[in-house]
């Protein structure tokens, strides 16, 4: 954690009044004193003091090939000059050859709905779901079933998906049509059962709210493989094909959101690739540009736009956005992508992950951590009061150790709602370029 130039202190002072007084930050309380960031090369952020930062969250769950990437830079520069700009009314070169790319990645032929962001490709599927079922002469279809402790986004119906009271209290009422189940969290079990020995009760949950809601008007489920932003809530084994069979049964679509867990996260190209089920619609984001330039993917299976083929001239979808798809953002994502391949960061992204996970093992006997989940190179530690009891730590207890962490040169996350308030899980997800040198950096810091 070498420290670098720092900025003049006169120009940081200059520029946090600037901040104070124009920039609303994200989801924080007023912040009089933030990081500013000013660079970043491989898993590392430099901040204005010139203190370096092994990122050990990739930013937001996104940097999957890791800071500094010229030859991304070069590819934006290269298509900027090309092409800045055209619809996908009409078509363009990267958005069909990103297309095509994806069909590949995703091991199944899908037609693919640029947009801008995560939120904004659950919004499409939620539409493109409803559409369908209009369609199919099946109108009534139209609710959504969604899971406690899930984050599908922040607009109004991915909002809605979300199942996290504390991030919607105050802006509520959100999309119409949204209910939740319980999540499959066999380390609290809302069961009662044990990890290893239930029958995957969590998925039966999924039937039986169809089953009250009445299958009629159900339109989909949504989920994600692993409830990440949730708390790293990694279900039993089966439960993806239960709620695919589930889905079946009751003509109900399966919309997998793939927004953190795809492109390498989960140690294969898709979080979906680990439980051998195949989508309806898939939603992606984050490590689609790894985040280089704003792009998002709602991929829908080629039987269901079909669907809007055949039905005359109404049977388009009717949405449209200005940025999505945007040539610059393929462009980086096709450059992005060509890396992810060549430097095999799908594979090293397991690696990572059961490295540091050998390497922390020792933490489990630790009497605040209650349980260490893991998938792929995304890492969830969950912290507690007391190992019997299963109480949450305390948000002290955990800025302490997010702090302690940061000081050492190591940004680590947090997240949870395990108990509506309690963040006290604390999260990782470093770039899949993560050196063996700084996965031991990540894990003697935790230490
Ligand atoms: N879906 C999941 C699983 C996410 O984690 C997120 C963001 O963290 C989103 C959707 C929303 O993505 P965005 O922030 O790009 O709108």
């Amino acid at each position: 954690n070498v420290k670098e130039e720092a900025m003049d202190t006169e120009a940081k002072e200059a520029l946090l009044e600037k901040d104070r007084k124009y920039v609303w930050h994200h989801i924080t309380p007023h912040n009089e004193n933030p990081m500013v960031v000013v660079s970043g090369e491989g898993s590392w952020i430099t901040d204005a003091d010139g203190n370096r930062y092994l990122d050990g969250m990739s930013g937001l769950w996104c940097v999957n090939v890791g800071h500094g990437r010229t030859e991304i830079a070069e590819a934006a520069a290269q298509q900027m000059k090309t092409l800045a700009y055209s619809t996908l009314i009409q078509s363009h070169v990267p958005a069909i050859e990103l297309a095509a790319k994806l069909n590949e990645w995703l091991e199944g032929e899908y037609r693919i709905f640029f947009s801008n962001s995560g939120s904004d490709a659950n919004e499409v599927a939620f539409k493109i779901a409803r559409q369908y079922h209009h369609q199919r002469g099946k109108p009534s279809k139209h609710k959504f079933i969604s899971r406690h402790r899930a984050y599908h986004g922040n607009s109004m119906g991915a909002l809605g998906a979300t199942g996290q009271a504390q991030r919607k209290l105050k802006y509520e009422p959100l999309g119409i049509g949204f209910t939740h189940v319980p999540p499959p969290y066999c380390y609290r079990c809302p069961f009662g059962q044990t990890k290893g020995s239930c029958e995957t009760q969590c998925a039966q949950a999924y039937e039986d709210a169809i089953m009250w809601e009445g299958p009629e008007s159900v339109a989909a489920i949504i989920v994600e493989p692993v409830i990440t932003g949730g708390g790293m809530i990694v279900p039993p084994d089966d439960y993806l094909a239960k709620l695919r069979a589930i889905c079946d049964k009751h003509d109900v679509l399966l919309i997998v959101d793939e927004v953190i867990c795809g492109f390498g996260r989960s140690g294969e190209r898709f979080g979906h690739h680990n439980y051998g089920v195949r989508p309806d619609i898939v939603t992606m984001a984050k490590g689609l540009t790894s985040a280089y330039s704003p792009l998002s993917a709602t991929a829908v299976s080629a039987e269901m736009y079909d669907s809007f083929k055949t039905n005359g001239a109404d049977s388009h979808f009717r949405h449209v956005n200005t940025f999505g798809g945007n040539p610059v953002s393929c462009a980086v994502a096709l450059k992005n992508i060509e890396i992810l391949e060549r430097e095999n960061l799908v594979s090293r992204s397991a690696y990572i992950g059961k490295e540091l996970l050998s390497r922390i093992e020792t933490l489990g006997e630790h009497p605040n951590v209650g349980e260490v989940r893991i998938f792929g190179s995304a890492i969830g530690i969950e912290l507690v009061e007391d190992k019997l009891t299963k109480e949450p730590a305390h948000a002290a207890t955990v800025a302490a150790i997010i702090a302690g962490c940061k000081q050492k040169g190591l940004l680590i996350g947090k997240n949870g709602d395990t108990v509506p308030g309690f963040m006290n899980i604390l999260t990782l997800s470093p770039p899949l370029s993560t050196t063996d040198d700084e996965i031991a950096f990540i894990a003697d810091t935790l230490l």
